[in-house]
């Protein structure tokens, strides 16, 4: 068997389960959209997904993308969009700010501040999503609810005319254990819910959570965007 039709039976399958979740939710199909994280696989294997009708990827690392990015211009149609994903260090922020369509893992107001500055150089709007952290894991990165900067960060942010508030963004602990993921995916509900009265001015549509192995619960908690990386290219070569 190829790849080529491994991907797709993986997204059938992928797809009918998405489409399971959002039933068992009463929520509908179009609330959740998939994206295809294709960090550590080739260009190829983006060029196969968008073969395959994705038009939404995540990629963790500014420089892996970089690297990809020249066999894939005359590939990723337009509309399609790829996001970071992964931790940004404000030094490379003036990279990410002009090769992705968006950040969703802004976790300070300095990242912030600097997205900006680099997105108003590019003359263009960057759509972010706060990466919030919700779990003792201490290796994470994301800001926490009660964290002062979270505020600070949001009350400054209208004023950041260059940058687009989507959501919120989170990681699960990565413990097997479903129930600490649901657990994960409320609370950032309620903390959405919550900032959405205190910030009338921001948008919060987007809540991405959910990966491959939670997704389904994620779906079921409010999930808009659920990034899925191993269900869909299968193993990654090194685990990151
Ligand atoms: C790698 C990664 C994913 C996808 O993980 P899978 O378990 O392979 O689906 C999703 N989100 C982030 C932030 C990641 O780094």
């Amino acid at each position: 068997m190829n790849f080529v039709s491994t991907f797709a039976e993986s997204l059938a399958r992928l797809d009918d389960r998405i489409a399971a979740a959002c039933r068992r939710s009463g929520r509908p199909r179009s609330a959740v959209r998939l994206m295809a994280v294709s960090k550590t696989h080739p260009a190829e294997a983006i060029a196969i997904a968008v073969a395959a009708g994705i038009s939404l990827f995540g990629e963790n690392r500014v420089q892996e993308f970089e690297a990809k990015r020249p066999g894939l211009r005359s590939l990723i149609p337009a509309g399609a969009e790829i996001h970071l994903i992964g931790h940004l260090q404000s030094n490379k922020s003036a990279r990410a700010a002009e090769l992705f369509d968006a950040v969703d893992t802004v976790d300070s107001l300095r990242l912030a501040e600097r997205l900006q500055e680099a997105a108003a150089r590019f003359s263009k709007t960057l759509p972010i999503f706060l990466e919030i952290k919700l779990s003792p894991e201490s290796t994470k990165s994301g800001l926490e609810p009660d964290d002062p900067e979270l505020t600070a960060l949001l009350e400054r942010l209208p004023d950041l005319r260059h940058l687009a508030l989507r959501g919120l963004m989170t990681i699960a602990p990565l413990d097997d254990k479903p129930r600490s993921a649901r657990t994960c995916f409320r609370q950032l509900r309620q903390l959405r819910d919550r900032l959405v009265v205190a910030h009338p001015l921001l948008d919060f549509s987007e809540l991405s959570m959910g990966m491959s192995g939670d997704f389904e619960t994620a779906i079921e908690e409010g999930s808009t965007l659920v990034r899925i990386g191993s269900a869909l290219f299968g193993d990654r070569p090194q685990p990151r």
